[in-house]
């Protein structure tokens, strides 16, 4: 087993990662949480028929009085009234504050569990037990846990971090291709922004199968970076602003695309090329980075350029018909491996991206 802790002042957790860790989720929450007597398990529609019964077992062996809720599967999950469900099912069961929530699925399960932890009875413990590759190097990690507003997604949310997060790089093995892509596509975010070392190591492992080989490595990996990142800035007021490379242009795509089209990693794919190709433009990133990213990118089916038009582009930053609209902070690459946030006006970077088109 590969165990991470994560040194945040008070808040401190581990991530452990093995195969199988599912079977042994109960003893591990009966040694963090002594004093609890239950558990509220919250799963998804997909993934409570997979993986729920295991973990209710291991949970129960434990002596703790584990109890199941089944949200539906998908984003529309994360909203204020699937929320309400949440309270009123904690409510039913008598969670009490020295009780403990689990969210056992992906980064939608996960963000709706933690933001309900972090609210009921003004904050209860709460463990993640991710199980897309997303979650389980990007969502699960780092604390941020929010629901979408009808104004937009992830609008309201806390910093409740996890005491503890329990990944069994098993669970992927039922993802399907589409979805395990998504991920791959933060994977490869950390490569680009912070270790030119695993980019290298991951062109070497160019498919699901061979990822899947060396997969404890990965998450480790992924989650290290990730965890450099938020114990140095929790509150993203500035370094953690780093993990959001591609994710700007990104944004421009699922907006081109109406939200349905591309899913957010294939977006985000995406939008890691043409930062890239902004950099170069820009005197920054040197040439040939953007082809090397889009070349790892396309072993995973993931698109390495979106059509996107310029009215499409202004909107997605923000900036008005007159071309108005102040700075907008870009994550570009100074080599692979390390990235900068470049200020720079709306009005530039869109007069770039039309000399990239
Ligand atoms: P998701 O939770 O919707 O999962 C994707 C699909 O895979 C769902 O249909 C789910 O039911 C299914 N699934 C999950 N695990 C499975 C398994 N092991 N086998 C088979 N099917 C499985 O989506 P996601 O991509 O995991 O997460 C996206 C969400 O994460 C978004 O809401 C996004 O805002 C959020 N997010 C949060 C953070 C954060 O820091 N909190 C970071 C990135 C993304």
């Amino acid at each position: 087993m590969m165990t991470l802790p994560v040194a945040l002042p008070g808040r401190d957790y581990d991530i452990h990662i093995a195969r199988g860790l599912m079977g042994q989720a109960g003893e591990y929450c009966r040694a963090l949480l002594p004093k609890a007597e239950r558990l509220a398990v919250v799963s998804d529609s997909n993934v409570a028929p997979l993986y729920a019964k295991p973990l209710l077992e291991s949970l129960r062996a434990a002596g703790l009085e584990a109890t199941l809720l089944t949200v539906p599967a998908g984003e529309q999950s994360k909203s204020l009234s699937m929320l309400g469900t949440l309270y009123d099912f904690f409510m039913e069961m008598g969670l009490t504050r020295s009780d403990g929530v689990v969210a056992l699925g992906g980064g939608v399960v996960g963000d709706l569990t933690g933001f309900a932890a972090a609210t009921i009875l003004r904050g209860v413990d709460f463990i993640q037990i991710p199980t897309t590759l997303l979650a389980q190097v990007d969502s699960s990690v780092g604390g941020k846990v929010a629901i979408d507003l009808p104004a937009g997604k992830n609008l309201a949310g806390a910093f409740w971090q996890p005491r503890l997060v329990l990944m069994d790089p098993n669970v992927l093995g039922t993802l399907d291709d589409a979805t395990f892509a998504d991920g791959m596509a933060e994977v490869i975010k950390y490569g680009c922004i912070k270790d030119a070392d695993f980019f290298a190591r991951l062109e070497q492992r160019p498919s699901r199968r061979e990822i899947m080989a060396d997969i404890e490595s990965v998450l480790y990996t992924c989650c290290d970076r990730k965890r450099q990142v938020v114990e140095r800035d929790e509150r993203d007021t500035g370094e953690r602003m780093l993990l959001n490379f591609g994710h700007t242009l990104g944004h421009a795509y699922e907006l081109a695309g109406g939200y349905t089209r591309w899913t957010h990693g294939q977006a985000v794919a995406a939008g890691m090329v043409k930062a890239a190709q902004l950099g170069t433009r820009m005197g920054i990133t040197p040439a040939g980075t953007a082809e090397r990213i889009a070349v790892l990118l396309c072993c995973f089916g993931l698109p390495c350029a979106i059509d996107c038009t310029m009215a499409q582009y202004a909107a997605a930053i923000g900036l008005d018909k007159k071309g108005e609209g102040g700075e907008i902070s870009l994550i570009v690459l100074e080599l692979l491996g390390r990235a900068v946030v470049c200020k720079l006006p709306k009005a530039e970077l869109l007069g770039l991206l039309e000399e990239t088109v």
